[in-house]
């Protein structure tokens, strides 16, 4: 018995310290901090509960204790739920909250029957815990972080099996069926087993927070907040690993610098917001000339880069022209589009032996040039 208290009290600490983790990431956005932080928080209540048995009256150690504790599994789904962006069923987990309780008055006042409890209370964690495990599960192929998932995952449906499992054991004690094992092993198998439960659930949750900060921390500094186009900086890792790429195939690699014509005017005559309209519009129009494979990057201002991969300087100049071509934009109220736009662009291709910086320069003088002719024009750096 001491020692089922002691892992009740220690389970009780694990989630005072997953609390506080918790609340670590409360003002990070990530969703699902609040009802996770709440599922601990009432274990920390709950918990004490279950070990001051016969200290304090029935109603706290019993039907306080497994409802408060039922919540703590609900409120784990809810969490997952929010995390996931699927929608939290409020109405259906109350009642299943709901449904526990009657369950434990049922089977405290009606039938006294521990084992009918324990039966009663581990059949609704397990269809909870599986419910969980299937929720993140659907996600998983849809996440490019795959380990805190598959943690979770785990977690919870090996928590589900081991409700099963309780649920079938004490049943079978409750219906008469003789077991190689007395009172005092099987509750300190289940309670051993049962204190990892929510630590390891909120671990899964913490991880799961924690690469969905960093993925958004990654996107952040990859794009371009205005526009979604690529970073300067991502552009510059991305054209490096394509350089070495090219370099290791014999393959040939461009790049067109473009830059919008008389960009400050359309500023100056139509208002900041007005300009942002016009590069965000840039983006999408460039996105839908160019392939997949090429990446649209926003260097600064009003200037843009696309890398080609695979594409020699005489393709290159002919996707330049259709760039420039469908980029040259009138007017367009209904779109949203208050100024008229064209761009001029500088192509260069990729010589033996060359840096992306000294690539870049080239397109830049060749750009220099299809302004100097008169803008809305391509110009292709001599080949080296
Ligand atoms: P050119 O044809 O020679 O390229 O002339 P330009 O007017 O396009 O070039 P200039 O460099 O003189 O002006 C660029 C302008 O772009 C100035 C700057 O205020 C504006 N700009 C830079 N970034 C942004 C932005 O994020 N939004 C808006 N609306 N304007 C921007
Ligand atoms: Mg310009
Ligand atoms: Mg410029």
């Amino acid at each position: 018995m001491l020692i089922v208290v002691s892992l009740l009290l220690l389970t009780m600490a694990l989630s005072a310290v997953m609390l506080l983790v918790l609340s670590s990431l409360r003002k990070s956005g990530a969703r699902g901090i609040r009802e996770w932080s709440a599922a601990n928080a009432l274990a920390v209540v709950s918990l004490p509960l279950f070990a001051a048995r016969g200290v304090v009256p029935d109603f706290f150690s019993i039907e306080l204790a497994n409802t408060l504790l039922l919540g703590t599994t609900v409120l784990m789904l809810a969490g997952f739920r929010r995390h996931l962006n699927v929608d939290v069923p409020c109405c259906r987990l109350a009642a299943c909250v709901a449904l526990g309780l009657a369950a434990i008055l049922a089977l405290h006042h009606g039938v006294d029957s521990v084992g009918g409890r324990v039966v009663a209370m581990s059949l609704l964690h397990s269809a909870l815990l599986a419910e969980m495990g299937v929720v993140v599960w659907r996600q998983l192929a849809q996440t490019g972080r795959r380990y805190p998932a598959l943690f979770t995952v785990c977690a919870a449906f090996a928590n589900a099996a081991f409700q099963l499992v309780r649920a079938l054991v004490y049943g079978a004690q409750a219906a008469g069926v003789q077991l190689p094992w007395d009172d005092a092993t099987l509750s300190l198998v289940f309670f051993s087993a049962g204190a990892l439960s929510l630590p390891a659930l909120t671990l899964g949750a913490v991880m799961m927070a924690n690469a969905e900060l960093v993925a958004r921390a990654r996107h952040a500094a990859d794009h371009d907040h205005l526009t979604g186009a690529r970073s300067r900086r991502a552009f510059f890792d991305l054209a490096t690993r394509e350089q070495a790429r090219a370099l290791r195939r014999q393959a040939p690699l461009s790049l067109l610098l473009f830059d919008v014509d008389h960009f400050k005017r359309i500023n100056d005559t139509h208002g900041h917001a007005a300009g942002d309209r016009v590069l965000v519009d840039i983006v999408e129009r460039t996105g839908a000339v160019v392939r997949s494979i090429d990446t649209v990057a926003r260097l600064g201002g009003e200037e843009f880069a696309v890398l080609l991969p695979d594409t020699g300087a005489d393709t290159a100049l002919l996707v330049a022209e259709r760039l420039r071509h469908g980029l040259e934009r009138a007017p367009d109220r209904e779109a949203g589009i208050a100024a008229g736009y064209t761009v001029s662009i500088g192509a260069a291709t990729l010589a033996l032996g060359e840096s992306i910086d000294a690539m870049l320069s080239r397109a830049d003088a060749a750009l220099y040039a299809a302004k100097a002719g008169g803008r809305n024009a391509v110009a292709a750096a001599p080949s080296l």
